[in-house]
């Protein structure tokens, strides 16, 4: 059966479009299976029904009846059951046989299987037989695998079919992912592609055939020069037999082969190089049906020649690369080194696939203030060129080809929004300070020269978080001492006036260095933070000879350390801290400048730490929760994972209770603490957060000014009493709903969208 089910899902992966899909699944199911009938009823949630949308065996276009309602029938009972049916009769008298089937006179065996994805079901897949007989275990876990494999490869069909048939006003089309970048962004799709990867080219059309042919034609003169020149060089080095791949590469792209096809497909108006993975995808479908394993092997070569012309057709167009005006970049990856390409300055949302809150990426689009989404799972990348869409930023929200009364609203939100802030500027000149006008600290986090240049101007107390491992990331290879040295200090002059810390090297989890790999099968329960540095006295020394070097220009560097779990590790790091500010006070002092050590603190994450807080705090200056990690190793939640997303909340009682158990020992200890995770950025939590007792937040630079302004409407007293009573709700949906009602209360519900 296994093989079976790897014969049918290969087919399913290699086949395009929702129907031709559909078409492979059960054709190839009742190969498999040597059924006589395999359908797949999918749900239409807009009519309530089931629509048999593929059949092998059953005749659509003569069944009587095509479509059941969600309680109609067996399948709609699989439906609302969410588990499989099989009945060996049908026809025998049994409870079910009152539910009308489609076109079922003839078969009497029926097995089927709901097809479910993130708890929705997108249809049912049924085999039956002639003959009255009972379905064995393995027909049924074939079946039961095959649609939970099917799944999301469905739900991303879906919304391709849905493109297909309307763009009707009141079809709204979402797809969730994960908020990385706030703000809401209205604007046209344009997807950005790896040039070597021929899979990835979206369906773009053109009005300018002449143009793509040619470009096809110098493409294919360039590939068939390198291959002459590969096949030179490789002349007496390797056998005449291994040679002739280079004439068979030659032969594919001749004048019978590979180029005609494509070029038929430009003259039908694609883009040459959507022309050119319409053509492959034919061929590999062709080539990866077939048994025998070396003519298989053959659709490998197709493929390396595709992306080889790919990669010159496409290298021209980059050199042009332009954005229209308002400009959303679409891509399986968005990278920061792609961002960092891109003529960033026209575009106004980025939807990536992967990729999630803490990614590289994430952190330069909130720099560079554009709306951002990650993990759109089943994304239908490939028809989203030129669509218009919707970025929602606030709450993940990406809305597909919508219709005018919904732009109209996001257009009205944004100009709000430019509205607010127009007004939040106002307020920047005022003390970070409650309406009764207790203090509080406002820090960012920050780790790229353009935030601390925005910094400056925002009204922030300080640098809350500086992430080193951001600087490590851009560079390739570990940077000197120097060269950090040069970073710090124009960091530390920037801010002199005003306390910084600096977070040493945290890297492992979800951010690796390409000089370093790391790779572990749980590596947010690996090699992380201070694990690696500790692990690293070389590279964590430099680290702090540089910081100290730097201090010389900032009274009020503090240093914090990542990832700490035991009092080993922080004693370890307090010796290596030590050791090195001792060599570099030393050092300056023959130069007549003298520095003090920094107020040295730990970054808060793992939940271990909270239990040994009152031993820690022994020892360091100050505590500095990192809620992004502190939730995620609390709730056992991938905090990049979109699928356990509804669980990763800052608003979950658990965390509320584990940080007021840190408030208490911090006070306890008499050591201060502030909170450097994303829940500071958000002015609900921000609230609760300071009536907790943390009056030192550190965020995002482009979260002060709501967070600000979100303080200065409560009095202190009033935000120790929502903290107090948040903390009794039992579920997530009730703290929040109750905070969201505290903020409406104040008129400060467009300050804090739904899912911020
Ligand atoms: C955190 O974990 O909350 C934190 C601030 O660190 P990072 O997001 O860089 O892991
Ligand atoms: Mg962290």
């Amino acid at each position: 059966m296994r093989e079976q089910l790897r014969r049918v899902t290969q087919a399913v992966s290699a086949a395009e479009g929702k129907q031709n899909i559909l078409e492979v699944i059960v054709s190839e199911v009742c190969r498999a299976l040597d059924i006589e009938v395999c359908s797949i009823y999918l749900a239409d949630y807009r009519l309530n029904q089931f629509v048999l949308t593929a059949s092998r065996g059953l005749d659509l276009g003569h069944s009587t009846l095509n479509s059941l309602d969600f309680n109609q029938g067996l399948v709609g009972l699989i439906g609302q059951r969410e588990e499989p049916i099989y009945l060996s009769d049908v026809k025998k008298s049994h409870p079910y046989t009152s539910f009308p089937l489609v076109n079922e006179d003839d078969f009497n065996a029926f097995l089927g299987v709901p097809v479910i994805h993130q708890r929705k079901v997108l249809g049912v897949l049924v085999i039956q037989a002639k003959q009255p007989r009972r379905f064995d275990l393995d027909e049924e876990t074939f079946l039961t695998t095959l649609a939970a494999q099917l799944s999301s490869k469905l739900a991303s069909s879906e919304f391709e079919t849905s493109f297909e048939q309307s763009d009707s006003e009141f079809v709204i089309r979402t797809m969730q992912g994960i908020p990385v970048s706030s703000g809401v962004a209205v604007g046209k799709a344009r997807v950005v592609f790896p040039l070597e990867d021929i899979h990835s080219v979206p369906d773009r059309k053109t009005d300018d055939i002449a143009d793509e042919l040619n470009k096809l034609e110098l493409a294919v003169k360039i590939t068939r020069d390198q291959l002459e020149g590969m096949s030179q060089r490789m002349q007496g080095l390797v056998s005449s037999q291994e040679l002739s791949l280079f004439d068979a590469y030659q032969q594919i792209l001749g004048a019978e082969g590979l180029a005609s096809e494509v070029e038929e497909q430009i003259r039908l108006g694609y883009w040459a190089a959507t022309a050119l993975r319409i053509v492959t995808q034919r061929h590999l479908n062709a080539f990866k049906s077939m048994q025998d394993p070396y003519l298989r092997e053959r659709a490998n070569d197709i493929e390396d020649l595709a992306n080889r012309l790919l990669s010159h057709l496409v290298k021209a167009n980059k050199r042009v690369m332009q954005f229209e005006p308002d400009t959303v970049i679409v891509a399986d990856k968005v990278s920061a080194a792609m961002l960092a390409e891109l003529p960033v300055s026209d575009v106004v949302g980025i939807v990536s696939l992967t990729g999630s809150s803490t990614s590289h990426a994430a952190i330069l689009a909130k720099a560079l203030g554009i709306p951002a989404i990650m993990g759109l799972e089943s994304f239908p990348i490939k028809q989203m060129e030129n669509r218009s869409l919707i970025v929602d930023g606030y709450n993940g929200q990406v809305y597909l080809s919508p219709g005018q009364s919904l732009i109209n609203q996001y257009q009205a939100l944004i100009k709000e929004e430019v509205q607010l802030a127009n007004e939040l500027v106002q307020d920047e000149t005022l003390p970070n300070t409650s309406r009764d006008g207790s203090q509080v600290n406002l820090l960012i986090n920050s780790s790229l020269a353009t935030d601390t240049v925005k910094a400056r101007g925002c009204g922030a107390d300080g640098i809350g978080l500086y992430r080193t491992e951001i600087p490590f990331m851009q560079l390739d290879q570990f940077p000197s001492e120097d060269v950090q040295s040069v970073i710090y200090s124009d960091l530390l002059r920037e801010f002199h006036e005003f306390p910084v810390t600096i977070r040493t090297l945290d890297i492992g989890g979800d951010k690796q260095l390409s000089y370093f790999p790391i790779s572990e099968d749980n590596p947010f329960l690996g090699w992380r933070g201070i694990r690696v540095t500790l692990d690293h006295p070389e590279i964590f020394l430099v680290q702090l000879r540089a910081i100290f070097k730097a201090s010389v220009h900032n009274q009020q560097l503090r240093l914090a350390i990542p990832m700490v779990s035991t009092l080993e590790e922080l004693d370890e790091s307090l010796r290596f801290i030590h050791q090195a500010f001792d060599e570099v006070s030393q050092e300056l002092a023959e130069s007549g400048v003298s520095i003090r050590l920094p107020l040295i603190g730990l970054i808060l994450e793992v939940p271990a730490a909270v239990f040994q807080l009152s031993d820690f705090a022994t020892r360091v200056d100050f505590i500095s929760v990192g809620t992004n990690d502190l939730i995620q190793y609390m709730m056992a939640v991938d905090r990049n994972n979109l699928r356990v997303k509804n669980l990763y909340s800052h608003f979950q009682p658990a965390v509320l209770k584990v940080l007021t158990k840190i408030v208490q020992e911090c006070e306890g200890a008499g050591i201060s603490m502030q909170i450097c995770g994303e829940m500071a950025a958000d002015p609900l939590a921000a609230i609760l957060l300071i009536g907790m007792g943390f009056s030192t937040l550190s965020m995002d630079v482009s979260c002060i000014a709501r967070v600000k302004r979100a303080i200065s409407r409560f009095d202190m007293d009033e935000m120790q009493k929502i903290a107090k009573s948040a903390a009794n709700f039992e579920t997530e949906a009730k703290v929040r709903d109750y905070l969201l009602k505290a903020m409406e209360d104040k008129g400060l519900g467009g300050l804090v969208r739904a899912g911020n």
